[in-house]
């Protein structure tokens, strides 16, 4: 599989570290999202740049949980290809991953508002499902075994 070379801009949180439990500090991270490694690593081997794109600042602590989970990146929160006369915040990328994130597909429609308005991040999407299941075996549980609701019949 060939591969154009590209920028790809990465999250960090929620999308290389678990952030179910929201901000707890600049250098209070989860665990590794499962194959973040190996991912990074071939797109980094792919020829891409990667970088690290997020709202924290680029510390010692950071780049130290990058480097203790093998992650692969190029840069943290810079792009230094970037022309100097379009320095308005956002880094120049080819994509962005991140899981706050709508692709836009050349339709403001109302499939596209729509989109916006049920977004949730996977994160929350995650803690409803488990709600969902913790109910769900609640009202499942009148049927286990030797439990059953008896239905008598009186005529
Ligand atoms: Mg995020």
């Amino acid at each position: 599989m060939s591969e154009k070379k590209r920028t790809i801009c990465i999250d960090f949180d929620g999308v290389l570290h678990d952030y179910s439990n929201g901000f707890q500090g600049n250098d209070v991270f989860g665990e590794m999202i499962p194959g973040a490694d190996t991912a990074t690593k071939v797109l980094k081997k792919n020829g891409n740049t990667i970088i690290i794109y997020t709202t924290r600042p680029a510390t010692d602590a950071l780049k130290q949980w990058l480097k203790d989970h093998d992650i692969s990146y190029d840069y943290i929160n810079e792009n230094p290809n970037q022309p100097k006369d379009s320095e308005g915040g956002k880094l120049i990328a080819d994509m962005y991953i991140d899981d706050r994130g709508i692709c836009f597909r050349g339709t403001w429609d109302e499939w596209f508002l729509r989109q916006i308005g049920e977004f949730k991040p996977w994160e929350s999407e995650k803690k409803d499902l488990e709600k969902q299941m913790q109910q769900a075996y609640k009202e499942g549980d009148i049927w286990r075994l030797g439990q059953e609701k008896r239905i008598t019949m009186k005529g």
